[in-house]
């Protein structure tokens, strides 16, 4: 059977597709299980040789699950991509493109309850490396995939698959893997699988990533190290003027003043939505008893969470605890990282924290110095808005009785970024598997398998929900 826009797939036709998948759900955890098996972990170079037996591992099953042209994409001095799509269905239904990335994060295994990569259940969740980050989040295409051929013999749009093996290192040679195989990227819309939903019942679409940048403030004061003794009372401290400047940068409450975004209308409306409370927080971020979140003065914490500048403390020469002397230490500085808001970039945040730093009265007792160290991400703010997260919206209502719930990402992605600035006119889809009890990158990492179920359906719904669109419409 072909589907084309004269002959969309019918209610029944799609809900033959989802029991499909049902019944197929056991083997596709031992599928994603397998996966989880390989320490594909990209930040380590010992790791690559299994990044690579992954890759090769993928690229036979995409080609098992009846894709097209099942191939690895290769690139000096790059871990190779999986690429393949499905095109039968010619130019006049539309082509999406998937990308999910098979590297995970490394692990400090004692911290693991069990194994980190072998996959274990526990209640109604898998613990693995990788299960939520980002494998459960391709594999759950994979199966949408695998269940449409095996009961319709295709697909109900076109589809290119991307799987990389580098987003935990920043996506570094993706651009150029973008440049040197432009047919692989070329769709008509992009799902973006490496997200997060707010609940295991709330389904999330990604519409913002903040930026980041990293600045080394250093204050100096003397040419050497002095007696504090003697000189005590009368010298500057350059470790006591660096924790002051520091501490001007913030508020009473510790958020960054510098580059702070007046809070609209827009930025309340579009986090109001999304439920965090001092309890998911609580959970989520492990506070010690008696700590609690910063207060929200009644805006909606994904306001500060996403829309709004932060700073963080990285590292300090302070003298360190072993390292005591009776001495005012000739200088101090302090390596901070800077979270920008998604529409804000460093050429803006620089001067907003040089200005903020020359009004602290301490800069003026020491020789102060500020300079951008690194820029590691570019932030991003989406308007999701048209017929395709029209559809998105139609097909998770059908599986997750909910609406997809427009989310921003306080960290950076720098493959979305990425993407937003090659392919920004392009409808970009981002969801994926992940929930906020998913430890992506930390220890235990687990996927919820109702939320995997439910994405694996609404992915089916959603190729059937996009293939109908006039890919001109798009
Ligand atoms: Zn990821």
């Amino acid at each position: 059977m072909s589907f084309n826009h004269l002959n969309r797939p019918s209610p029944t036709q799609v809900s033959d597709v989802t029991n499909r998948a049902d019944q197929g759900f056991e083997d596709t955890i031992d599928r994603l299980a397998d996966y989880l098996s390989y320490p594909a972990i990209s930040c380590q170079p010992d790791n690559h040789l299994d990044v690579r037996r992954l890759a090769a591992k993928v690229r036979e099953d995409v080609a098992f699950v009846g894709l097209d042209n099942a191939r690895l994409l290769e690139l000096d001095g790059a871990l190779p991509v999986v690429a393949a799509e499905w095109l039968r269905l010619g130019p006049e239904v539309p082509t999406i493109l998937i990308y999910g990335h098979l590297d995970i994060q490394p692990v400090e295994a004692h911290n693991w309850s069990s194994s980190p990569h072998t996959a274990v259940r526990r209640g109604d969740r898998l613990y693995a490396r990788g299960t939520s980050d980002d494998m459960g989040g391709w594999v759950s295409h994979l199966a949408a995939i695998e269940a449409w051929i095996q009961t319709h013999g295709g697909l109900p749009c076109n589809v290119r698959l991307i799987i990389e093996g580098e987003e935990e290192i920043g996506s570094p040679n993706l651009e150029r893997f973008m440049d040197a195989f432009p047919d692989a990227f070329e769709a008509d819309v992009m799902l973006l699988t490496d997200c997060e939903n707010p609940s295991v019942d709330v389904p999330g679409l990604t519409v913002s990533l903040r930026g980041l940048i990293e600045v080394e403030l250093t204050c100096s004061a003397l040419e050497a190290d002095v007696h504090s003794g003697l000189w005590g009372g009368m010298l500057p401290d350059p470790a006591i003027a660096l924790c002051q400047i520091i501490s001007s940068l913030v508020d009473a409450d510790g958020r960054l003043i510098a580059g702070r975004r007046p809070i609209t209308e827009e930025m309340v409306a579009t986090t109001r939505d999304v439920p965090i409370d001092d309890e998911t927080i609580r959970v989520g971020a492990r506070l010690v008893d008696g700590v609690s979140p910063l207060p929200t003065h009644g805006v909606p914490p994904g306001t500060w969470l996403w829309r709004q500048p932060s700073v963080t403390v990285l590292s300090t020469t302070l003298p360190a605890a072993g390292k005591e002397k009776n001495a005012i230490r000739k200088n101090a500085s302090a390596l901070l990282s800077v979270r920008l808001a998604p529409d804000q970039g460093p050429e803006e945040m620089l001067p907003a924290i040089e200005q903020a730093v020359a009004a602290c009265p301490a800069s003026k007792s020491v020789a102060v110095q500020l300079k951008q160290v690194k820029t590691f991400g570019e932030g991003w703010l989406y308007d999701a808005k048209g017929p395709a997260f029209d559809a998105a919206d139609r097909a998770y209502q059908a599986t997750w009785g909910s609406k997809l719930v427009r989310v921003g990402v306080g960290g950076s992605i720098p493959f979305v970024a990425l993407f937003g600035r090659r392919f920004g006119d392009l409808p970009l889809i981002l969801n994926g598997v992940l929930d906020p009890e998913s430890t992506a990158h930390g220890p235990n990492e687990s996927i919820h398998l109702g939320v995997f179920s439910k994405a694996i359906a609404a992915n089916i719904h959603l190729y059937s929900e996009l293939g109908a669109i006039d890919p001109k419409d798009l």
